[in-house]
């Protein structure tokens, strides 16, 4: 799951760059970001604080069971990897190193992020990877909160939503409940229902936080009340904890998506929190 921290400034040891000077890691795409893997940051957000990141994708491309358009990421096409995937041991030891050093330096993150070049759930330890986080974060820095940024399709495995809730902060997209917008923007690289992936968020209830890309441009605007009255209705059922809100920050792999108001971003938020729900917007 990318776009992992908004508007933000990221942190490379005792200095503070801002997010797109990480576009230095893939200079053939300039719009997209590969991030490197395991461990990446840490990051500084406005909406997270300093924040580590996990990336249980491979450090040489991407690997999603979505293929947003959207995605800073780039599309699965163009970032293809070849590099494996990080086994347990390794993301435990750079997580450990990390920590330590931070720790050496004074520093203490907030948050610990699974996000980076794909979907983190698809990785084959991410049960045990989320157990080993929980203990280093419980042995180096207790007060900080892990998050995980998902797309939801792993969801029907209880194993992967029984790992997720053992996180404080499981961020889980829906982006519509409109499957042919999904088909056309998220576009599943697999066998994807909408009716199941609602039905199993609300399983996760109340622990689960959802997170939505509003945005416009010809054919993919899912800010009218078309879209937006039947998502708060999935919501309802879901019942979530809080709903994340944002819209395009940079550019994006397919052209002409533009980004959404902040006067539609405010009205969508505003109609989730007469619906009780707290909720979140990002510019
Ligand atoms: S879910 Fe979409 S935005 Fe997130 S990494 Fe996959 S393709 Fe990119």
């Amino acid at each position: 799951m990318a776009r992992p921290f908004g508007n933000e400034v990221r942190i490379f040891p005792n200095k503070f760059v801002f997010s797109r000077a990480l576009h230095y890691l893939c200079p053939s795409v300039m719009a997209t970001i590969i991030y490197p893997s395991p461990i990446f940051g840490p990051v500084r957000s406005r909406r997270l604080g300093i924040s580590l990141g996990i990336n249980l994708l491979p450090n040489d491309g991407k690997w999603c069971s979505f293929d947003c358009i959207y995605c800073e990421c780039g599309l699965n096409g163009e970032r293809r990897p070849k590099a494996p995937l990080p086994t347990r041991d390794e993301v435990a030891a750079a997580l450990e190193s990390q920590l330590q050093h931070m720790k050496d330096e004074g520093q203490h993150p907030d948050v610990l992020t699974f996000a980076g070049n794909g979907e983190p759930t698809l990785h084959p330890d991410f049960p045990a990877i989320v157990d080993d986080t929980v203990r280093l974060r419980d042995r180096f820095c207790p007060e900080a909160r892990i998050s995980v940024l998902s797309n939801s399709t792993q969801i029907h495995r209880p194993e992967i939503r029984a790992a997720l809730l053992r996180t404080d902060n499981p961020i889980m997209k829906l982006d519509t409940v409109d499957a042919n917008y999904i088909r056309k923007v998220d576009r599943p690289q697999g066998r994807y229902d909408v009716d199941c992936i609602i039905r199993h968020l609300t399983e996760m209830s109340p622990g689960v936080i959802i997170q939505t890309m509003f945005m416009a441009g010809e054919g993919v605007d899912n800010t009218d009340d078309s879209y937006v009255l039947p998502w708060i209705e999935a919501l309802k059922s879901i019942r979530p904890r809080q709903v994340m809100i944002y819209t395009v920050e940079r550019e994006t792999p397919v052209p002409g998506l533009e980004k959404a108001a902040p006067e539609i971003l405010d009205g969508i938020a505003e109609k989730v929190r007469q619906a009780g729900f707290d909720c979140s917007v990002s510019y």
